[in-house]
């Protein structure tokens, strides 16, 4: 996936006028399970929702799908085992600071970064993973969208679809990638965004620190959000698209 450099796209020219949407519609009274394909796609695509499902008493639970090893491949400085413990830490801060004094859960569905593939889950995995979301109460699942190009993001989106459908409840997916650049734009687009976590939501970002700086500096392929690209995550509504 090459980078965006500037916060273009068909999505966002066509979300410019989409109707906001409110927290009790996208995570009713009970839990919430959220996707992310990556340590830090809950932040930067739905961090302000998720401080605000929180603030509004839902039981949160995040399925992450990789460890997000494959962000700094060629740091000899972070090898794969010292990377994934930063990235874990960070997911740990970021959820803190979206969420003070609330418990948030992880679960590992421990696929890899960059080619996952819900294959190599196994039925047993999966069935643990819609045990996780049925012990959470969950009434709402959230995902990133099968738009982004991505494919650990396209297979979180397969994911989220097929617990929504097992376990009966609404299916959301929320924008990263496919915010920028053209692609086929879909209906049911809608808003969220509320001043009160704009700025835990920037405090979340800066906690990912592997991915926003270049705190690993020793890999000329390692991976960092462009400046600008950051600046939009931090101030743009959330985009969340119907199931
Ligand atoms: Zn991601």
């Amino acid at each position: 996936m090459s980078l965006p450099t500037s916060p273009k796209g068909a999505l966002l020219s066509a979300a410019a006028d989409a109707p906001p949407i409110e927290i009790d519609e996208l995570s009713p009274p009970g839990g919430l399970l959220i996707i992310a394909p990556h340590p830090d796609d809950e932040t930067f695509g739905c961090g302000q929702a998720l401080a605000a499902a929180a603030q509004a008493g839902r039981e949160i639970g995040v399925l992450l799908l990789t460890d997000g090893a494959g962000s700094h491949p060629g740091s000899a400085s972070y090898d794969r085992e010292r990377l994934v413990k930063l990235r874990k830490d960070e997911l740990d801060a970021a959820l803190a600071l979206l969420a003070p004094g609330k418990t948030i859960t992880v679960m590992r569905a421990g696929l890899e970064d960059g080619c996952s593939d819900l294959e190599q889950l196994g039925l047993h995995r999966y069935q643990r993973i819609v045990a996780y979301a049925r012990a959470l109460r969950a009434k709402s699942v959230w995902a990133t969208w099968n738009g982004d190009p991505h494919c650990d993001h396209t297979s979180a989106a397969t994911l989220g679809r097929m617990i929504s459908d097992d376990i009966g409840v609404g299916f959301w997916r929320y924008s990263i990638w496919g915010r920028f650049g053209e692609r086929d734009v879909p209906h049911d687009l809608r808003l969220f965004s509320d001043g009160r976590f704009e700025q835990r939501k920037r405090d979340a970002i800066a906690a990912y620190r592997s991915q926003t700086t270049r705190l690993i500096d020793d890999d000329p392929d390692g991976f960092v959000f462009p400046q600008e690209i950051l600046e939009h995550f931090a101030q743009s509504p959330e985009i969340f698209i119907g199931g």
